[in-house]
């Protein structure tokens, strides 16, 4: 395994059938959904992505929807189903999130989970379902995760993070995920990888920038910093990763957006806890980016709604998150947009 194919956009070539409907003007069903079953969460990051919805107000994605739109994914050919946030997920009750995990799984569809790990007891549980779970930890000794999470946890996140790489299948992979901010410096990237390179059984960790709606990220030489930390931390089989195309949009007018229109959004989708569909994680919570309510509907009547084309028509990706989730894939798709001089010359 080379560290990019973990990360990055290169992954959509191989759902060729659908992007060949797009070019076709047809609107294909989903690869992937991230499905959010909570917006409560027990930590306090500053830097949370989502804290427009993760808050006090309890709001729990329902079972019965949970499990009649999980039905509705596999009927619709969707492959894959992250849970994740838009708050903790572990918070929902391991049981009731692993029944919805094995339901989604024994539909033939490719189940992960993305968590703060405070809350994990069952680790073969969810080693035996998933074929990968990431823990945000965004720190690399008791003093960061405080700072980063509001909170102190650190020892026992790193506990369960160490049982979970025990009890893992060798087909399950476990990364850790930090986030990264062009004032961390040098140190951060080379400390984070020595903390984590030790932890047997441990695959990857991968960076992220921090970005914000409202404030313009600097200018960042952080890629930088993250190859040179894995030209020493890297071995065979723990993987440094980081989307470079993120990065590099950060240095770019208009954040990299060759594109107005998030053409790939027919390849994802986010369900809230509030039972909605959004169009990108990014936009939970954001009246913009709703494309329907599972209340009132079903999953494919609104992915296939006028409600839902609209926010894809008018939507104007130069207003969205820089360095979003599919920010490479809708430069690669605008790029295929664009006919080339002699195409018929390769
Ligand atoms: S752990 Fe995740 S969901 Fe919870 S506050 Fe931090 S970033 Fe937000
Ligand atoms: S934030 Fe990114 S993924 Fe979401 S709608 Fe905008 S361009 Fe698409």
């Amino acid at each position: 395994m080379e560290s990019n194919e973990l990360f990055g956009s290169r992954k959509m070539w191989h759902h060729l059938d659908r992007i060949a409907q797009w070019q076709n003007g047809k609107l294909p069903y989903p690869v992937a959904i991230q499905m959010d079953v909570t917006n409560r969460c027990q930590h306090a990051c500053p830097n949370c992505q989502c804290s427009v919805v993760v808050g006090k107000a309890k709001i729990e994605l329902p079972v019965a929807i949970a499990r009649r739109t999980i039905t509705e994914f596999a009927e619709c050919g969707v492959k894959s189903i992250t849970f994740s946030g838009g708050g903790e997920p572990l918070l929902y009750g391991e049981t009731p999130l692993l029944e919805l995990m094995h339901l989604a799984h024994g539909c033939d569809m490719d189940v992960a989970l993305v968590t703060n790990g405070n809350a994990m007891t069952d680790f073969q549980g969810f080693a035996s379902v998933c074929r990968w779970i990431r823990y945000s930890i965004d720190a690399h000794d008791a003093e960061s995760f405080t700072r980063m999470h509001g909170l102190k946890a650190f020892d026992k996140v790193m506990e369960n993070l160490k049982s979970l790489c025990k009890k893992k299948y060798i087909t399950t992979t476990v990364g850790v995920g930090i986030l990264t901010k062009p004032e961390f410096g040098r140190e951060w990237y080379m400390n984070c990888c020595r903390t984590f390179a030790e932890i047997e059984g441990l695959d990857y960790i991968q960076f992220r920038p921090v970005v914000h709606w409202d404030k313009q990220p600097a200018p960042s030489d952080e890629y930088q910093c993250i190859e040179e930390a894995r030209n020493v931390y890297q071995i065979d089989k723990f993987f440094v990763v980081a989307s470079e195309e993120k990065y590099s949009a950060l240095n770019l007018p208009h954040f990299g957006r060759t594109y107005t229109r998030c053409h790939a959004s027919f390849l994802h989708c986010t369900i809230g806890a509030d039972a909605c569909v959004y169009i990108c994680c990014h936009g939970q919570g954001r009246p913009e980016y709703k494309l329907g309510d599972l209340h009132y509907a079903s999953f494919a009547d609104i992915w296939n709604g006028d409600l839902a084309a609209s926010v894809r028509n008018t939507l104007n990706t130069l207003e969205c998150l820089p360095a979003c989730h599919l920010h490479g894939q809708n430069c690669q798709l605008q790029r295929l947009l664009k006919t080339p001089l002699h195409k018929n010359f390769i």
